[in-house]
Protein backbone atom coordinates (compact mmCIF):
# COMPACT_ATOMS: atom_id res chain seq x y z
CA UNK A 1 0.00 0.00 0.00
CA UNK A 2 1.20 3.55 -0.90
CA UNK A 3 -0.05 6.76 0.12
CA UNK A 4 1.25 10.42 -1.55
CA UNK A 5 1.48 12.89 1.10
CA UNK A 6 0.95 16.10 -1.56
CA UNK A 7 0.54 19.01 1.62
CA UNK A 8 3.12 20.02 4.19
CA UNK A 9 1.78 16.76 7.31
CA UNK A 10 3.22 16.53 10.76
CA UNK A 11 6.26 14.29 10.75
CA UNK A 12 5.14 12.23 13.23
CA UNK A 13 1.96 11.17 11.15
CA UNK A 14 4.23 10.08 8.54
CA UNK A 15 6.11 8.32 11.13
CA UNK A 16 2.88 6.35 11.99
CA UNK A 17 1.82 5.87 8.80
CA UNK A 18 5.19 4.24 7.85
CA UNK A 19 5.17 1.93 10.59
CA UNK A 20 1.79 0.49 10.28
CA UNK A 21 3.57 -0.95 6.94
CA UNK A 22 2.37 1.93 4.77
CA UNK A 23 4.62 3.21 1.82
CA UNK A 24 4.96 7.34 2.62
CA UNK A 25 5.95 9.24 -0.44
CA UNK A 26 6.29 13.14 1.09
CA UNK A 27 5.79 15.50 -1.96
CA UNK A 28 4.72 18.21 -0.21
CA UNK A 29 5.26 20.47 -2.96
CA UNK A 30 3.86 18.64 -5.58
CA UNK A 31 2.44 20.52 -9.04
CA UNK A 32 -1.19 19.73 -10.44
CA UNK A 33 0.76 18.47 -13.54
CA UNK A 34 2.81 16.25 -11.15
CA UNK A 35 0.15 14.71 -9.32
CA UNK A 36 -1.83 13.78 -11.95
CA UNK A 37 1.11 11.80 -13.85
CA UNK A 38 1.69 10.43 -9.88
CA UNK A 39 -1.64 9.36 -8.65
CA UNK A 40 -2.60 5.87 -10.72
CA UNK A 41 -0.37 4.63 -8.60
CA UNK A 42 -1.19 5.33 -5.02
CA UNK A 43 -3.60 3.99 -2.49
CA UNK A 44 -4.05 7.07 -0.65
CA UNK A 45 -3.56 10.59 -0.69
CA UNK A 46 -3.41 12.99 1.98
CA UNK A 47 -3.66 16.66 1.64
CA UNK A 48 -5.04 20.08 3.00
CA UNK A 49 -5.90 22.96 1.38
CA UNK A 50 -3.50 23.74 -1.32
CA UNK A 51 -3.84 20.30 -3.27
CA UNK A 52 -7.08 20.40 -5.38
CA UNK A 53 -8.55 17.11 -5.85
CA UNK A 54 -10.64 17.68 -9.09
CA UNK A 55 -12.41 15.12 -11.54
CA UNK A 56 -9.10 14.87 -14.30
CA UNK A 57 -7.07 13.90 -10.75
CA UNK A 58 -9.56 11.54 -9.29
CA UNK A 59 -10.23 9.80 -13.11
CA UNK A 60 -6.63 9.06 -12.92
CA UNK A 61 -6.63 7.75 -9.61
CA UNK A 62 -6.66 3.77 -10.73
CA UNK A 63 -6.34 2.45 -7.35
CA UNK A 64 -7.41 5.30 -4.92
CA UNK A 65 -9.63 4.19 -1.76
CA UNK A 66 -9.39 7.53 0.29
CA UNK A 67 -8.43 11.09 0.01
CA UNK A 68 -7.69 12.40 3.52
CA UNK A 69 -7.82 16.05 4.49
CA UNK A 70 -5.99 17.15 7.36
CA UNK A 71 -8.65 20.30 8.10
CA UNK A 72 -12.07 20.95 8.42
CA UNK A 73 -13.28 22.25 4.95
CA UNK A 74 -13.07 19.75 1.72
CA UNK A 75 -14.09 22.76 -0.61
CA UNK A 76 -10.82 21.49 -2.29
CA UNK A 77 -11.87 18.33 -2.85
CA UNK A 78 -14.72 16.88 -5.62
CA UNK A 79 -16.41 14.67 -2.73
CA UNK A 80 -19.32 13.78 -4.73
CA UNK A 81 -17.37 12.87 -7.27
CA UNK A 82 -14.46 10.72 -5.56
CA UNK A 83 -17.50 9.02 -3.76
CA UNK A 84 -19.14 8.01 -6.91
CA UNK A 85 -15.70 6.23 -7.72
CA UNK A 86 -15.99 4.44 -4.64
CA UNK A 87 -12.98 6.65 -2.84
CA UNK A 88 -13.64 7.34 0.84
CA UNK A 89 -13.23 10.93 2.00
CA UNK A 90 -11.84 11.95 5.17
CA UNK A 91 -10.82 14.81 7.34
CA UNK A 92 -9.91 15.96 10.75
CA UNK A 93 -12.74 18.00 11.60
CA UNK A 94 -12.36 18.95 15.09
CA UNK A 95 -8.30 18.85 15.35
CA UNK A 96 -8.40 22.74 15.15
CA UNK A 97 -11.74 24.06 16.92
CA UNK A 98 -9.86 25.43 19.56
CA UNK A 99 -6.96 26.90 17.74
CA UNK A 100 -9.39 28.63 15.44
CA UNK A 101 -11.82 29.87 18.33
CA UNK A 102 -8.39 31.46 20.55
CA UNK A 103 -7.91 33.42 17.33
CA UNK A 104 -11.51 35.01 16.29
CA UNK A 105 -11.37 35.42 20.35
CA UNK A 106 -7.89 36.85 20.16
CA UNK A 107 -8.97 39.21 17.53
CA UNK A 108 -12.15 40.57 19.65
CA UNK A 109 -9.60 42.25 21.69
CA UNK A 110 -7.33 42.79 19.26
CA UNK A 111 -9.99 44.98 17.21
CA UNK A 112 -11.73 46.05 20.52
CA UNK A 113 -8.18 48.08 21.49
CA UNK A 114 -6.04 48.75 18.33
CA UNK A 115 -3.57 45.95 19.17
CA UNK A 116 -1.99 45.28 15.95
CA UNK A 117 -1.89 49.12 15.39
CA UNK A 118 -0.22 50.21 18.62
CA UNK A 119 2.32 47.65 17.85
CA UNK A 120 3.10 49.43 14.76
CA UNK A 121 2.88 52.48 16.24
CA UNK A 122 5.64 51.96 18.75
CA UNK A 123 7.94 49.98 16.25
CA UNK A 124 7.63 53.58 14.29
CA UNK A 125 8.79 55.38 17.58
CA UNK A 126 6.04 57.02 18.13
CA UNK A 127 4.18 57.41 21.53
CA UNK A 128 0.06 57.94 20.45
CA UNK A 129 -1.69 57.43 23.80
CA UNK A 130 -4.83 59.79 22.31
CA UNK A 131 -5.01 57.65 18.70
CA UNK A 132 -5.23 54.52 20.01
CA UNK A 133 -8.38 55.02 22.71
CA UNK A 134 -10.13 51.38 22.43
CA UNK A 135 -13.20 50.24 24.12
CA UNK A 136 -14.38 47.30 26.02
CA UNK A 137 -15.79 44.17 25.25
CA UNK A 138 -17.14 42.90 28.44
CA UNK A 139 -20.88 44.46 28.24
CA UNK A 140 -21.16 44.23 24.33
CA UNK A 141 -23.08 42.24 22.27
CA UNK A 142 -21.03 39.29 20.38
CA UNK A 143 -23.33 38.15 16.93
CA UNK A 144 -22.20 34.43 16.32
CA UNK A 145 -22.72 33.10 12.41
CA UNK A 146 -22.54 29.48 12.88
CA UNK A 147 -23.13 27.61 16.17
CA UNK A 148 -20.81 24.81 15.00
CA UNK A 149 -17.45 23.30 16.57
CA UNK A 150 -15.60 26.78 16.62
CA UNK A 151 -18.16 29.06 16.71
CA UNK A 152 -19.42 27.81 19.96
CA UNK A 153 -16.01 27.49 20.85
CA UNK A 154 -15.90 31.36 20.57
CA UNK A 155 -19.38 31.83 22.31
CA UNK A 156 -17.80 30.25 25.12
CA UNK A 157 -14.96 32.28 25.35
CA UNK A 158 -16.46 35.60 25.10
CA UNK A 159 -19.01 35.36 27.60
CA UNK A 160 -16.09 34.37 29.95
CA UNK A 161 -15.19 37.67 29.01
CA UNK A 162 -18.51 39.09 29.95
CA UNK A 163 -19.91 39.68 26.61
CA UNK A 164 -23.68 38.81 25.53
CA UNK A 165 -23.83 36.22 22.80
CA UNK A 166 -26.26 35.88 19.91
CA UNK A 167 -26.25 33.61 17.39
CA UNK A 168 -27.79 32.71 14.14
CA UNK A 169 -27.68 28.73 12.70
CA UNK A 170 -30.05 27.33 10.51
CA UNK A 171 -29.55 23.71 12.06
CA UNK A 172 -28.32 24.32 15.23
CA UNK A 173 -30.86 25.85 17.59
CA UNK A 174 -29.28 25.11 21.40
CA UNK A 175 -26.08 26.39 23.17
CA UNK A 176 -24.37 27.01 26.56
CA UNK A 177 -25.05 31.14 27.15
CA UNK A 178 -26.44 31.74 23.38
CA UNK A 179 -29.55 33.01 22.45
CA UNK A 180 -30.18 32.08 19.13
CA UNK A 181 -32.08 34.93 16.76
CA UNK A 182 -32.24 35.09 13.17
CA UNK A 183 -29.70 36.35 10.96
CA UNK A 184 -31.73 39.71 11.29
CA UNK A 185 -32.05 40.30 14.16
CA UNK A 186 -28.41 38.88 15.07
CA UNK A 187 -27.05 42.21 12.26
CA UNK A 188 -29.23 44.43 14.21
CA UNK A 189 -27.93 43.77 17.63
CA UNK A 190 -24.79 42.72 17.41
CA UNK A 191 -21.48 44.95 18.38
CA UNK A 192 -19.32 42.62 17.20
CA UNK A 193 -19.67 39.61 14.71
CA UNK A 194 -18.39 36.76 13.80
CA UNK A 195 -18.47 34.01 11.08
CA UNK A 196 -17.93 30.54 11.39
CA UNK A 197 -20.07 29.13 8.25
CA UNK A 198 -18.66 27.05 5.13
CA UNK A 199 -18.96 28.95 2.25
CA UNK A 200 -21.85 27.20 -0.04
CA UNK A 201 -24.55 28.79 -1.67
CA UNK A 202 -26.30 29.99 1.19
CA UNK A 203 -23.35 31.57 3.20
CA UNK A 204 -22.27 33.03 0.11
CA UNK A 205 -21.56 37.12 0.92
CA UNK A 206 -24.03 36.77 3.92
CA UNK A 207 -22.17 39.54 4.79
CA UNK A 208 -22.92 42.00 1.91
CA UNK A 209 -23.97 45.94 1.39
CA UNK A 210 -27.78 44.96 2.30
CA UNK A 211 -26.86 43.19 5.91
CA UNK A 212 -23.76 45.60 6.79
CA UNK A 213 -26.87 48.29 6.08
CA UNK A 214 -28.58 46.65 9.01
CA UNK A 215 -25.40 46.53 11.28
CA UNK A 216 -24.77 48.94 14.18
CA UNK A 217 -22.89 51.43 13.27
CA UNK A 218 -19.71 50.88 14.26
CA UNK A 219 -19.82 47.31 14.58
CA UNK A 220 -16.51 45.37 14.25
CA UNK A 221 -16.52 41.95 11.95
CA UNK A 222 -14.32 38.81 12.19
CA UNK A 223 -13.91 35.84 9.90
CA UNK A 224 -12.34 33.30 10.20
CA UNK A 225 -14.37 30.85 8.77
CA UNK A 226 -13.76 30.79 5.33
CA UNK A 227 -13.62 33.46 2.39
CA UNK A 228 -16.59 34.02 -0.05
CA UNK A 229 -18.80 34.52 2.95
CA UNK A 230 -18.12 38.46 2.82
CA UNK A 231 -18.42 40.75 -0.14
CA UNK A 232 -15.19 42.35 0.27
CA UNK A 233 -15.86 45.29 -1.51
CA UNK A 234 -18.69 46.31 0.40
CA UNK A 235 -16.49 45.58 3.42
CA UNK A 236 -14.19 48.20 1.94
CA UNK A 237 -16.92 50.59 1.28
CA UNK A 238 -18.44 50.34 4.48
CA UNK A 239 -14.98 50.60 6.81
CA UNK A 240 -14.08 53.82 4.18
CA UNK A 241 -17.70 55.52 5.08
CA UNK A 242 -16.70 54.71 8.75
CA UNK A 243 -20.14 52.50 9.37
CA UNK A 244 -18.15 49.23 9.67
CA UNK A 245 -15.49 50.31 12.79
CA UNK A 246 -12.83 47.86 11.90
CA UNK A 247 -12.13 43.75 10.67
CA UNK A 248 -9.99 40.99 11.41
CA UNK A 249 -9.76 38.57 8.84
CA UNK A 250 -7.80 35.06 8.54
CA UNK A 251 -9.46 34.21 5.04
CA UNK A 252 -10.19 35.33 1.94
CA UNK A 253 -12.30 35.09 -1.09
CA UNK A 254 -9.27 34.05 -3.24
CA UNK A 255 -6.06 32.61 -1.68
CA UNK A 256 -3.56 33.42 -1.30
CA UNK A 257 -4.37 37.35 -1.14
CA UNK A 258 -1.80 39.08 -1.61
CA UNK A 259 -2.00 43.10 -1.35
CA UNK A 260 -5.75 43.07 -1.17
CA UNK A 261 -7.01 46.78 -0.90
CA UNK A 262 -8.64 46.18 2.35
CA UNK A 263 -5.40 45.58 3.51
CA UNK A 264 -4.99 49.64 2.57
CA UNK A 265 -7.37 50.68 5.45
CA UNK A 266 -5.78 51.09 8.76
CA UNK A 267 -8.66 49.30 10.36
CA UNK A 268 -8.41 46.22 8.79
CA UNK A 269 -6.46 43.26 11.03
CA UNK A 270 -5.87 40.20 9.61
CA UNK A 271 -3.46 36.89 9.13
CA UNK A 272 -3.33 34.51 6.25
CA UNK A 273 -5.70 31.71 6.78
CA UNK A 274 -3.90 30.60 9.72
CA UNK A 275 -6.45 29.88 12.07
CA UNK A 276 -5.46 26.02 12.56
CA UNK A 277 -1.91 27.30 12.59
CA UNK A 278 -1.08 26.24 16.30
CA UNK A 279 1.74 23.44 17.33
CA UNK A 280 -1.37 21.62 19.81
CA UNK A 281 -3.56 21.88 16.30
CA UNK A 282 -0.94 20.97 13.86
CA UNK A 283 -0.47 18.02 15.69
CA UNK A 284 -3.81 16.75 16.66
CA UNK A 285 -4.76 16.70 13.10
CA UNK A 286 -1.18 14.96 12.08
CA UNK A 287 -2.50 12.22 14.69
CA UNK A 288 -5.92 12.44 13.37
CA UNK A 289 -4.14 11.78 9.78
CA UNK A 290 -2.55 8.81 10.38
CA UNK A 291 -5.19 7.02 11.92
CA UNK A 292 -7.57 7.97 8.88
CA UNK A 293 -4.82 6.86 6.35
CA UNK A 294 -3.97 3.47 8.41
CA UNK A 295 -7.95 3.06 8.50
CA UNK A 296 -8.72 3.32 5.26
CA UNK A 297 -6.22 1.29 4.02
CA UNK A 298 -6.36 -1.83 6.49
P1 LIG B 1 -19.13 23.03 11.90
O1 LIG B 1 -19.64 22.20 10.79
O2 LIG B 1 -19.04 22.43 13.26
O3 LIG B 1 -19.96 24.39 12.00
C1 LIG B 1 -20.45 25.08 10.90
C2 LIG B 1 -21.84 25.54 11.26
O4 LIG B 1 -22.34 26.36 10.22
C3 LIG B 1 -22.82 24.37 11.43
O5 LIG B 1 -23.40 24.37 12.72
C4 LIG B 1 -23.87 24.63 10.36
O6 LIG B 1 -25.17 24.26 10.78
C5 LIG B 1 -23.74 26.13 10.18
N1 LIG B 1 -24.34 26.63 8.96
C6 LIG B 1 -24.52 25.99 7.78
N2 LIG B 1 -25.17 26.79 6.91
C7 LIG B 1 -25.41 27.95 7.57
C8 LIG B 1 -26.05 29.16 7.22
N3 LIG B 1 -26.59 29.33 6.01
N4 LIG B 1 -26.10 30.14 8.14
C9 LIG B 1 -25.57 29.98 9.36
N5 LIG B 1 -24.98 28.85 9.77
C10 LIG B 1 -24.88 27.84 8.88
O7 LIG B 1 -17.70 23.53 11.43
P2 LIG B 1 -16.55 24.19 12.33
O8 LIG B 1 -15.54 23.15 12.67
O9 LIG B 1 -17.15 24.99 13.43
O10 LIG B 1 -15.90 25.17 11.25
C11 LIG B 1 -16.54 26.38 10.89
C12 LIG B 1 -15.84 27.01 9.70
O11 LIG B 1 -14.50 27.32 10.03
C13 LIG B 1 -15.79 26.08 8.47
O12 LIG B 1 -16.08 26.83 7.32
C14 LIG B 1 -14.34 25.68 8.40
O13 LIG B 1 -13.95 25.40 7.09
C15 LIG B 1 -13.66 26.92 8.96
N6 LIG B 1 -12.31 26.67 9.46
C16 LIG B 1 -11.38 27.64 9.26
C17 LIG B 1 -10.08 27.44 9.70
C18 LIG B 1 -9.04 28.50 9.51
O14 LIG B 1 -7.87 28.18 9.42
N7 LIG B 1 -9.40 29.76 9.50
C19 LIG B 1 -9.72 26.24 10.32
C20 LIG B 1 -10.71 25.27 10.55
C21 LIG B 1 -12.01 25.51 10.11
Amino acid sequence: MKVLICDATDPKALETIAEAGIEVVNRPDITPEELEEAIPEYDCMVVRSRTKVRVPVIDKAAKLKAIVRGGVGLDNIDVEYAKSKGIQVLNTPSASTQAVAELATGYLLALARHIPQMTASMKAGKWEKKAFSGIEVSGKTLGVVGAGRIGQGVAKRAHALGMTILAYDPFVSEGENIEFVSLDELFKRSDFITLHVPHIKATHNIVDAKSIEMMKDGVYIINCGRGGTIDEDALYEAIKAGKVAGAALDVYAEEPSKGHKLYTLDEVIGSPHIGAGTAEAKARVGEEVAQNVIGALS
